[in-house]
């Protein structure tokens, strides 16, 4: 019988790109198996849901969901592993805050289903079925997870223990959860492993943005050329570093493109996308109305850019049910 921990890793609505970043820990994945057995990894490795019931509650040492919770099979399968499991890490922004796919709260539940099954120009729908939890078939019933009213974070529907911030987070910050966890040295239960400062702290542009900035208009993109050296927001291109937490190493910084905030807010702040709203509306160099608002016109989807990785978790939530 091994005496190795175990480990287990799960997901849940995601695109797959967690699940990519586990396995760009390339040669480290072998230092894990060297000191743990990973028991359930559904995209990697043949073991059923009845492995994971057969295990006692906590036996496994540590389990890394990603993803966030939209399905009925989601909640079930993340109840069973938070009673199997010591510790319950939230891995990715989807686990952590809800995610990309939360900006789908802003939507009600049967405004998706229309729009993805009957609107969309390559549906052809003549009926205009949608999916069901259970459908009869030549007699026989067939069963299908039911999709939810809302998107939800782990920590909406678990205990989580901890969490791996960003989309996705980099394999150094998996390296490192799943060897403190290992060896015993976690810090206080409820942290996200990663800086406990803004972004703007660690970024290799911090020094060329000024004190005090003066924005006349926000630019795009594709717009111009930008300058690889300098603070976007110097340059009138909307970046959420200062309302961002630090940890991902700059990579989108270091490959020209603005933060967009996906290792979400730091310690003390509530709701990123007030944050974020707030620190670029203290930039606005006017006080004319209609200048102000040609301003705030410049960007194009204000709540899908505050609020693109934690809706679910903010202060708004999403759309107010009728
Ligand atoms: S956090 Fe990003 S990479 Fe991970 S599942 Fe969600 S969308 Fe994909
Ligand atoms: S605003 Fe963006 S580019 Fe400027 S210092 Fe902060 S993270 Fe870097």
């Amino acid at each position: 019988m091994t005496s190795k921990k175990k480990i287990a890793l799960y997901w849940c609505s995601s695109c797959g790109g967690c699940e990519e970043s586990v396995l760009d820990l390339a040669e480290d994945i072998l230092m894990v198996a060297e000191k743990a057995d990973i028991v359930f990894w559904p995209i990697a490795l043949d073991f059923k849901y009845k492995d994971v019931e057969a295990l006692d509650d906590r036996e496994i040492a540590v389990t890394l969901i990603n993803g966030c919770i939209r399905m009925d099979e989601h909640e079930e399968k993340v109840r069973l592993l938070r009673k199997k499991s010591e510790v319950l890490m939230a891995h990715g922004s989807c686990a952590h805050l809800g995610g990309l796919y939360g900006l789908g709260n802003f939507f009600e539940r049967q405004d998706l289903l229309d729009r993805s099954y009957k609107e969309v120009p390559t549906m052809n729908n003549p009926d205009g079925t949608l999916p069901q939890s259970q459908t009869m078939e030549s007699g026989r019933e067939l069963k299908l997870a039911g999709f939810q009213d809302r998107v939800r974070a782990l920590n909406q529907v678990a205990d989580v223990d901890y969490y791996i911030p960003g989309c996705p987070p980099t394999p150094e910050l998996i390296k490192d959860a799943i060897v403190m966890t290992l060896e015993g040295r976690l810090p206080p239960k409820g942290s996200v492993l990663a800086d406990t400062k803004a972004l703007c702290d660690t970024c290799p542009r911090r020094d060329s943005r000024p004190e005090k900035l003066r924005i006349k208009a926000f630019k795009r993109l594709h717009q111009t050329v930008w300058d690889p050296a300098r603070c976007f927001l110097d340059q009138g291109l909307i970046c959420l570093g200062p309302a961002t937490r630090g940890g991902c190493r700059g990579r989108c910084i270091q490959a020209n493109m603005p933060c967009r905030g996906c290792f979400g807010p730091t310690d003390h702040v509530a709701d990123q996308g007030a944050k974020s709203l707030s620190f670029l509306a203290s930039m606005i160099d006017s006080t004319d109305e209609q200048e102000l608002e040609r301003i705030m016109d410049s960007i194009p989807d204000p709540a899908g850019l505050f609020y693109r990785y934690s809706l679910p978790t903010s202060m708004l939530k999403g759309k107010v049910s009728k």
